[in-house]
Parts: C-alpha cells; sequence; structure tokens
C-alpha cells in the first residue's frame, strides 16, 4: 500500500448523525499506509480518547492512476475492493475540528485502518448495491447499503486526481455508513460488504 486515502460525509445518514452540511462535496483526509491492521488482527486501544469510533468502509484499491482521470476511465484503474475500517478517536477528531485543526491526530493514529484482503475486479465486478455492515459483538450497529454512497466510486476517483496525481498501490475508504459509535477493549467487530467480503478485528488493551 502506497496511500490511503479516506472520503468524509459520504452517505447522508452518517451526515445528520454528525449534524454536518447535506449539501457539501466529500472531502478527503489521510492515513499512512502502515497504519493498516490485516484481518484477524488485534487493535490496541489507542492513547489519549476515551471516544473511539468504528467506520465500516468499502476499500478500493488502484492499479494505476494518474492526473484528471475523467469518471468514464476511473474504473480502469482498480485492481480490487476489501472492506475496511476508519477508525476515529472521536473525542480528538471533533476538538481538532472545532479549533480548525487537523485532523491527524483523530484519524491518522496507529493501528486506525484495519484493512480485509483484497480481492480482485475480476471476482468481484465493480458493485454499486449490496449491504455493508458492521457487528459488534455480534450486535448489528452499522447497517448500510453501497447504493447509498452519495460520490460514487468513480466520481470519487476522479475528483481526488483532481488534487493528487492517484497512484499504484494508493487505496481509498470510500465513506461510512450511519451507525457509528464507540469500541472498546474486549470488542470484537465484524464486518462485511456484499460480494466483496468480510473483516473481522479486536479491540485490544492499550499499550504499555
Ligand atoms: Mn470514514
Amino acid at each position: 500500500v502506497r496511500r490511503i486515502w479516506c472520503v468524509g460525509r459520504n452517505y447522508i445518514e452518517h451526515i445528520r448523525e454528525m449534524g454536518q452540511d447535506e449539501r457539501l462535496p466529500p472531502f478527503y483526509f489521510a492515513k499512512p499506509a502502515d497504519a493498516i491492521v490485516p484481518d484477524g488482527g488485534t487493535v490496541p486501544y489507542p492513547s489519549l480518547t476515551k471516544d473511539m469510533h468504528h467506520e465500516v468502509e468499502l476499500v478500493v484499491a488502484l492499479k494505476s492512476g494518474g492526473r484528471n482521470i475523467p469518471v468514464a476511465k476511473a474504473n480502469d484503474c482498480i485492481w480490487g475492493y476489501a472492506v475496511g475500517i476508519d477508525l476515529t478517536r472521536r473525542d480528538l477528531q471533533i476538538a481538532s475540528r472545532d479549533l480548525k485543526r487537523p485532523w491527524e491526530i483523530g484519524k491518522a493514529f496507529d493501528h486506525s485502518a484495519p484493512c480485509g484482503p483484497l480481492r480482485p475486479v475480476s471476482e468481484t465486478g465493480h458493485p454499486t448495491k449490496g449491504k455493508i455492515t458492521l457487528k459488534c459483538n455480534g450486535k448489528l450497529r452499522q447497517d448500510g447499503d453501497l447504493n447509498q454512497l452519495i460520490w460514487n466510486v468513480p466520481e470519487i476517483i476522479s475528483n481526488l486526481s483532481e488534487m493528487v496525481e492517484l497512484v499504484a498501490g494508493d487505496i481509498i475508504m470510500t465513506g461510512t455508513p450511519s451507525g457509528v459509535a464507540a469500541t472498546v477493549a474486549g470488542d470484537k467487530l465484524e464486518c462485511e460488504v456484499e460480494g466483496v467480503g468480510k473483516l473481522t478485528v479486536t479491540i485490544g488493551p492499550p499499550l504499555k
């Protein structure tokens, strides 16, 4: 993985639960590539927060890129898809937002990007609908559908490529449906995107 790009506010119900403007275009932030935690892994509960949230997301992995990619050519850049979680220190993100400071400390911390195995387009096609869910300790918390994405995957790739050059190895976390909530040490998070796959991670105790 080269870079992890994340889309903010891309499902209407999540925008409403966060109390944000529904008419604004999405925006982007990034996480470091070494924040990835593989399927079956454990996320140590991070420092400084009392409110880490889960955000289940469809992940897109690029095999090529470019600048100013037309929407109609964007799918040609995709290697495959996976299920990921944009883990968020919500209290620190909101504090940064309120102070008009960057979101890194809330979003781009160590182990903040669990990501399941990538599956190639030859197996998944380009999914535009299908359930996207997260269960915490067996209880359904997030239950959306890919057809609720405000900006779809080709539009995201095209728009982001106007801002930066996209390159093979970049992955994009495409935003979360509603139902985000706090997760604590001991929780088992089970995520699924219909037709793409599954991801299970455990939240562990804080690092000493
Ligand atoms: Mn997110």
